[in-house]
């Protein structure tokens, strides 16, 4: 192995895919990120403007050229709006999937599809309690429908409150009505964002960026929520399951099909199909000993925390995938496929086929997909990829070693559920000591951080230090990969994390879905405050995105820290051109949400500001803690 693939990734199949590529000259993210070098240092700082056309403008970060756009905003106020746009892209792309989910669901209740149905009934009926939908005397597609309703108001803007600030601490709640920062409707936030953010409208950048906080708050108690909830009453609420991960979940005698993105209508749709007896038949009259789906990203994690479907791997890996030679489709929905699969794909078998018509890819096989014909559009997709297995080059196949086990599944009902039905022994074992505080590893990968090293690292660290991990995203398909997501990795603890997890026969890291996902851990984090009478910012726990890429990332970013949680990034934000949004955010915002951020691009030096940060939060809350300032950080 040459030093060069393992400086880009720690994971043995990318380094092996890596090397392939290079020897057959295949290009790649990580080619292509070289070929940008050096990035524009305007926009790696946030410095320039392109909102209007009397620009676009740039700021001279060493004070000799301009300090003013032509319409005379500052560096503050262009840092400010460029943020907050990204936090609307963010939020406007999680929300958008939450009401696809949710139109699914009225399909449903409106009896006009077969391909879904109520999957978990008792959680329908939880949250039409929420909405404040009678359900005596109706029948479950009533109040199916009723519910998507309901839930379709919280995108308008006909409402005070999201619905779901319900589950928010009394005092967050509080603290977020006198800031003003209350989240009203979903898409009313994201629009008046882009209305702030035009050219001479709001021309202050903390009340900018209070209200993008507004509109990420939107999406993590908001579209985001509504996304994962929905999806647990259509497509079944995750419990603990057994599954794989790397390339190795690949067959090399099976039609292989990889279902790519973050939605899981279409996914779900495929499991169907792909059990047919007739498209059965048909793989083997192709020579194949049957039909193989594997997951990719989100799409991935949703179709494994309830299905135990393995996953090929996470957002660097989709390129990779295909340089296998084995993949006979690559299906997608939409968010984070790279357009350059589709090149990629010329130069294998491979057939990359679309599905949301809001989401197309010059060169790839379009199918729209409508969930009234869900069942029948998965099967036309599963049939293209299983024809197209008479196209695979033997000779080409190259499938890198065997998968490593993971467990999935951990939803906030199956925690609590592994606890015996309430937060208690949690608690406890927090108190004790035993667990020093929890923190959410999530997001990305981003070719500018070594592949998967900054995931691993982090979270290997937590878990020695008895801090207990929970991921989501790529974050997920890193550490499942690493072996972190199995009981056995208990051993790899710290003596109290250690001894809870075998007790609760569960691994120190567990799997708690995809990026919408993340509000599982919102819904967790406000479980505990609200058991213990408390805000969430009170408690020891923590966020970290060591990889992070996305306008999502940054979404969940800022609705993890408006809601109290202090959080860690590994890659800089374009936001250092101006050193007021930097000092507000990293540091100004403690004061206001009680939480904060910090760039920290080195995980080892991350571990060690979280784990200072939740002996800080352990010794307010006056249980057994240890000077935050005596953990020495790393050189
Ligand atoms: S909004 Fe102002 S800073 Fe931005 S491009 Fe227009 S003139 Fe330039
Ligand atoms: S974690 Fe990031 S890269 Fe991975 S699927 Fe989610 S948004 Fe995309």
């Amino acid at each position: 192995m040459s030093a060069h693939e393992k400086e880009l990734s720690i994971a043995g199949d990318a380094q092996k895919m890596l090397r392939y590529a290079k020897e057959e000259n295949i290009e790649t993210v990580w080619d292509r990120l070289h070929a940008q070098e050096p990035q524009c240092g305007y926009c790696s700082l946030g410095l320039s403007c392109r909102i209007c056309t009397m620009g676009p403008c740039r700021i001279d970060p060493f004070g000799d050229g301009p300090q003013k756009g032509v319409c005379g905003a500052d560096a503050d106020v262009i840092v400010a709006r460029n943020l907050a746009r990204t936090i609307a892209a963010g939020a406007s792309a999680h929300s958008d999937h939450g009401r696809d989910i949710l139109e699914a669901l009225y399909h449903v209740g409106a009896g006009d599809t077969e391909s879904y149905r109520v999957n978990d009934e008792e959680k329908l009926k939880r949250l039409a309690a929420e909405y404040n939908i009678k359900v005596e005397g109706k029948k479950t597609q009533e109040i199916a429908k009723d519910l998507a309703w309901e839930m379709m108001e919280d995108f308008g803007t006909r409402k005070e409150e999201l619905t779901f600030l319900g589950r928010v601490p009394k005092a967050r709640r509080e603290l977020w009505n006198k800031l003003g920062i209350t989240p009203r409707g979903i898409d009313r936030e994201n629009v008046e964002l882009l209305h702030r953010t035009h050219m001479g409208v709001d021309n202050d950048y903390v009340n900018i960026l209070l209200h993008a906080l507004r509109t990420s708050l939107s999406d993590g108690w908001g579209g985001s929520m509504i996304a994962t909830e929905v999806s647990d009453v259509l497509f079944g609420t995750p419990s603990p399951i057994a599954s794989k991960a790397n390339l190795g979940v690949l067959k090399p005698d099976m039609v292989n099909i990889a279902l790519h993105g973050h939605n899981p209508m279409l996914s779900d749709v495929i499991v169907q199909a792909a059990r047919d007896p007739e498209l059965q038949k048909l793989a083997k009259e192709q020579g194949a000993k049957g039909i193989n789906l594997v997951g990719l990203c989100c799409t991935g994690n949703e179709l494994q925390m309830r299905r135990g479907i393995p996953m090929a791997g996470n957002h660097l890996m989709q390129e990779l995938v295909i340089m296998t030679g084995a993949l006979e489709a690559m299906v997608v929905d939409y968010q984070c496929i790279m357009p350059a699969v589709v090149e990629v794909a010329k130069c294998f078998h491979t057939r990359i086929i679309s599905t949301f018509d809001k989401a197309k890819f010059t060169g790839a096989t379009h199918i729209t997909f409508d969930p009234r014909r869900g069942v029948e559009i998965g099967k036309e997709i599963v049939r293209q990829g299983v024809e197209n297995y008479a196209n695979r080059i033997p000779d080409r196949v190259r499938i890198p070693g065997n998968p490593t086990e993971m467990m999935a599944g951990f939803s906030v009902e199956a925690i609590i559920g592994a606890l015996g039905g309430s937060p208690e022994p949690l608690v406890d074992a927090i108190k004790a000591g035993s667990i020093r505080g929890a923190v959410a590893v999530v997001g990305c990968n981003n070719p500018k951080i070594k592949h998967d090293y900054g995931h691993v690292t982090l979270a290997r660290r937590m878990i020695e230090n008895d801090i207990l991990v929970v991921v989501t995203g790529c974050s997920a398909v890193a550490n499942g990969k690493a072996g972190l997501m199995m009981p056995e990795a208990a051993e790899q603890a710290g003596e109290g994390l250690k001894a809870v997890c075998k007790a609760l026969g569960i691994p120190p890291v567990l799997h708690m879905g995809s990026c919408v996902d993340n509000t599982r851990i919102l819904v967790l984090a406000a479980a505990l405050a609200n058991f213990l009478g408390t805000d969430i910012d009170k408690l020891p726990l923590a966020g970290a995105a060591p990889e992070w890429y996305s306008e999502k990332a940054v979404s969940i970013g800022a609705y993890v820290v408006a809601s109290g949680i202090y959080t860690v990034l590994g890659v800089q934000p374009p936001i250092f051109g101006s050193p007021n949004v930097v000092n507000l955010l990293a540091k100004g915002l403690d004061d206001v949400v009680g939480a904060k951020f910090a760039v920290e691009p080195d995980p080892e030096k991350a571990a060690v500001l979280i784990r200072r940060h939740i002996e800080q939060k352990r010794q307010g809350l006056g249980l057994p803690s240890v000077d935050a300032e005596s953990i020495p950080m790393p050189d």
